[in-house]
């Protein structure tokens, strides 16, 4: 063995390590060294602001780095990384490289605006403004680093490290990354699961099933929990639309603007087409799903079947009977005074931001409306607040009584539950030799560890943040 090839593989587990957020993984393997994703720590002002603005290494000592998809928990400090002299290339499928760009200037206007706020409440001014983590300026500056590469093809970094995207059904884009480091004649194959998605999610091929690894990372974001089946979301959106028809009710939804919103549009195409709901109208109110929705539309590389059918019979799930996008901020307010029914899905997701606060507050005290919460509400958020069924809530300056009917459908999600993630790892092969848990909270992931205890496997690891591990050490 020559030494490139003899030395043992290093990982660092620097984010998304016992928690679902700030992704970021340090690998250095076969004489190079770099990162597995770059994502913002969101959490407590001041702690989020102290871990995103400082790495644990010098930026420019990192070769490239490899990003599964586009979610901000994974994607959203790179403009930090470049501005602090990171020069290599990031690579990612060209869905997410597309994916990305939009969503780190909503990230750069999000935290624009929060420091704003922020200055103006402390009463600061001058030189003792805060200033955000990164500006539109610098998000534009880290755009020429993406290099883009297509599902399934390896590639080489040189002779002794290649790496490979598959689909991960999770997102556009979205990836599950397989590291391949020569050591000797022994090829070692590192899998990485990237947020792993679901078997039969609308638009996106199912996850690739990656087999004869020798070490595994995978998320274990609902490694303790079950959701409910993705074959009854029609069914279930169906009855809830009809019955806001029958009362001339609104239908209001918050929804992610990746993904989710057009994982709900899809769904409102089928039924419509095939005459389960009536065609009423449908408003996409939010900039931000616009522009993703209209990402969707570049990106037939990562279609499934059902959606290539669809679109070769010249069907469009995205423009569809009386479905409208609103760009201006008059025809977002001018909904307010339009009668039911008809069906409004904005943003944010959980409520804390964007015009779906003005939905809620003309929506919320009419018991005629529906509002339809369709993805995951983190506590603390007004989302979690109106699901947890208080009877009033407060929204921007005033206070709201709660009297429209509350949904919840959890059949949207989309990451593989306990039950997918155990029979990934099954069908991952018999021979590994260390799984590492990763992008999860303590309890999910120790419930997903015992699981895989469970079924026989060995060496499974609940790394903490800043815990490294050698692997294929000729020392030990
Ligand atoms: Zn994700």
């Amino acid at each position: 063995m020559n030494q490139t090839s003899s030395q043992p593989i290093l990982l660092k587990f620097l984010g998304g390590a016992g928690t679902v957020t700030g992704s970021m993984y340090l690998v250095r393997a076969a004489s190079h060294t770099f990162l597995l994703e770059c994502g913002l720590f969101q959490g407590p002002r001041q702690q989020a602001r102290q871990i995103n603005s400082t790495f644990p290494f010098l930026p420019k000592d990192i070769e490239f780095l490899l990003l599964s998809h586009a979610h901000i928990d994974h994607s959203g400090n790179i403009p930090t990384l470049v501005k602090q002299g990171f020069g290599g290339k990031i690579y990612a499928t060209s869905a997410t490289a597309d994916l990305a760009s939009v969503m780190l200037a909503d990230s750069a206007h999000i935290q624009f605006e929060d420091v704003e706020y922020l200055n103006r409440k402390l009463g600061l001014w001058g030189e003792a403004t805060l200033k955000p983590l990164y500006t539109p300026e610098d998000v534009q500056a880290c755009l020429p680093n993406f290099e883009s590469l297509p599902y399934r093809e390896e590639k080489k970094v040189d002779p002794y490290l290649s790496f490979t995207f598959f689909d991960a059904g999770h997102i556009l884009g979205s990836s599950i990354i397989l590291l391949g480091v020569l050591r000797g004649n022994e090829k070692i194959r590192i899998c990485f699961t990237g947020d792993l998605g679901r078997k039969h999610l609308p638009i996106l091929r199912d996850p690739h099933q990656v087999q004869d690894i020798d070490y595994l990372i995978a998320e274990s974001t609902y490694g303790s929990s079950l959701h409910d089946p993705v074959e009854e979301a029609g069914r279930r959106l169906a009855d809830i639309i009809n019955r806001a028809v029958a009362e001339q009710g609104k239908v209001i939804i918050p929804a992610f603007a990746v993904e989710r919103a057009q994982e709900v549009l899809y769904e409102l195409f089928r039924l419509e087409t095939e005459q389960k709901i009536p065609a009423i109208p449908i408003f996409v109110d939010s900039p931000l799903t616009a522009k993703v929705t209209e990402i969707f539309r570049r990106h037939p590389e990562c279609y499934d079947e059902e959606m290539r059918k669809l679109l070769a019979s010249r069907e469009d799930p995205f423009h569809f009977g009386r479905l409208h996008y609103i760009r201006s901020i008059e025809e977002s307010k001018s909904l307010n005074r339009m009668a039911g029914p008809f069906l409004i899905i904005s943003a944010s997701g959980m409520c804390e931001s964007g015009r779906i606060l003005h939905h809620l507050i003309h929506g919320l005290p009419d018991p005629r409306n529906t509002i339809l919460f369709v993805g995951f509400q983190a506590e603390g958020t007004l989302g979690r607040r109106i699901t947890e069924g208080v009877k009033r809530v407060r929204i921007l300056e005033g206070e709201y009584p709660v009297r429209a009917r509350i949904e919840m459908m959890h059949n949207f999600s989309a990451h593989a539950d306990r039950h997918d993630l155990l029979n990934y790892v099954a069908a991952c092969g018999k021979g590994i030799k260390g799984i590492f848990l990763v992008h999860g909270e303590p309890s999910q992931a120790q419930g997903l560890a015992q699981g895989l205890a469970d079924m026989g496997l060995e060496n499974i690891h609940r790394p903490a943040r800043g815990d490294s591990f050698l692997l294929e050490d000729p020392a030990r």
